[in-house]
């Protein structure tokens, strides 16, 4: 698959807020495109402000950086120093993503979380086919709720 978008659009993407428009979302979105799903970003009409919203299946899906998401993975390495305030703040970001989801099921609407480590490993691409089978057979689908993790491993819930 290539990229999609210019590299003017690119250098816009990057220099949006950091904690949007990641690298690995830019991905998803690029695939999700390419498959012809249409979506929305960053919605704010929904708890916690997904990262990409798919009204015609009452979805939305959240990719989510190992790191800050605490994620229990070969990725997530606790920083040596200053250990006690990552674990505190990565914990605080672990409940606060289990609230919104909670939130969002409240009102009917389905969760994906696609994890870093679906896309790559050891900072490189991963093939992009089986995970984007792997999504579009959850929006088709009936899941409630659903993750993937590394090498495509997916849990429907
Ligand atoms: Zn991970």
């Amino acid at each position: 698959m290539g990229d999609v978008h210019s590299p003017e659009i690119r250098s816009k993407n990057m220099r949006a807020i950091r904690q949007k428009n990641t690298r690995p979302e830019i991905v998803v979105r690029c695939f999700l495109h390419a498959r012809g799903f249409r979506f929305r970003l960053h919605s704010k009409q929904l708890p916690g402000t997904p990262d990409i919203v798919l009204p015609k299946y009452r979805a939305v899906i959240f990719v989510h950086g190992c790191f800050w998401h605490g994620h229990n993975c070969p990725l997530f390495k606790l920083p040596q120093t200053r250990t006690e305030f990552w674990l505190k703040k990565i914990e605080a970001n672990r409940k606060r993503d289990q609230r919104v989801i909670d939130l969002i099921h409240d009102t009917g609407w389905r969760t994906l979380i696609i994890w870093e480590c679906a896309l790559r490993k050891n900072g490189a691409r991963k093939s992009m086919e089986l995970l984007a089978s792997t999504v579009a057979m959850w929006l088709t689908g009936q899941g409630k709720s659903g993750e993937v993790t590394d090498d495509q491993c997916f849990h429907q819930y």
